[in-house]
């Protein structure tokens, strides 16, 4: 299946969003998903623009809302292969709010992180990813305040699948997004993505510079592995990249489905029932 639309990527030249593109397109291939069941949803900013180029059901929707979208369709419509993508201030600052409850609750989504440490569409401001040295049009002088790094976040909120790659290395961005589409659950996908136009310290050299390959003998099952990992390139300024961590539990729609099933079978169920099972 070919998975490109007849809207060619219109962002800057060398920009990394253009690798994440091929690697999804590589991994939607590799999977075989069918496009008409495929949902593409993004909130704001340059990465949002990704579905217009990837064919699927898309919504393009508010700045940082991208998560609570994708958790409508999904709980609608359980049988779709939902894709979330987005930039670091569209995810970890107007939408950080959502991304905890994606991750607890463990809906079934792939959300792949385009974190390129700046905001690029609005020309230039430091986003909560930027290193605190940045000098942008919001800090000319230089920045003030600590960096988060958004796959700690997700592990400490309880996201099932969480790994790490770089845009340049569009095959493990592939085999990544493939790996996270297959699980069941809430998957994200942080791919350090460079933005050449507005971030001249987080360049691709930096990023392929920085990245350090999880161990072999890394136990993807271990959380205390993940944040141990995490935490140790942290110290040594080292970005680290792989799959971290991943676990099987229910998905947000299976204990919906099974909630029904204990109240009588149809979805049009009396709530007097869920609230006596509620009942201690
Ligand atoms: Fe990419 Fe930056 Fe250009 Fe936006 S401004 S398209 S992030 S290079």
């Amino acid at each position: 299946k070919d998975y490109k639309t007849d809207t060619k990527p219109f962002w800057c030249p060398g920009c990394g969003d253009h690798g994440v593109l091929t690697g999804i397109y590589r991994a939607l291939t590799e999977l075989g998903v069918d496009p008409n069941y495929l949902v593409n949803i993004s909130g704001i900013g340059c990465s949002s623009r990704l579905p217009y180029f990837v064919r699927s059901y898309k919504m393009h929707t508010l700045h940082g809302r991208a998560g609570p979208v994708a958790t409508g369709v999904q709980l609608a419509r359980p049988d779709l292969a939902i894709l979330v993508n987005g930039g670091d201030g569209d995810g970890f600052s107007i939408g950080g709010g959502h991304m905890p409850h994606l991750a607890r609750k463990n809906i079934n989504m792939t959300y792949v992180l385009m974190d390129n440490r700046i905001y690029g569409l609005t020309k230039g401001q430091v986003s909560p990813t930027s290193q605190r040295k940045m000098k942008a049009y919001t800090t000319p002088y230089g920045g003030v305040e600590e960096p988060l790094d958004p796959v700690l976040y997700m592990l400490t909120y309880g996201a099932s699948f969480v790994a790490q790659t770089l845009a340049t290395n569009v095959k493990m961005t592939a085999q990544l997004i493939k790996e996270g589409m297959e699980h069941k659950g809430f998957s994200f996908i942080s791919v350090m993505s460079h933005c050449p136009t507005f971030n001249a310290i987080d360049d691709a050299k930096f990023f392929k510079e920085s990245a350090e390959e999880l161990q072999e003998n890394h136990d993807v099952s271990d959380i205390d592995a993940a944040m141990h990992a995490v935490n140790m390139a942290h110290k040594n300024g080292r970005i680290p990249v792989g799959l971290l961590f991943r676990e099987e539990r229910p998905t947000l729609d299976e204990r919906m489905a099974e909630l029904v099933k204990q109240v009588g079978g149809s979805p049009d169920y009396d709530l007097r029932k869920i609230i006596d099972l509620a009942r201690p």
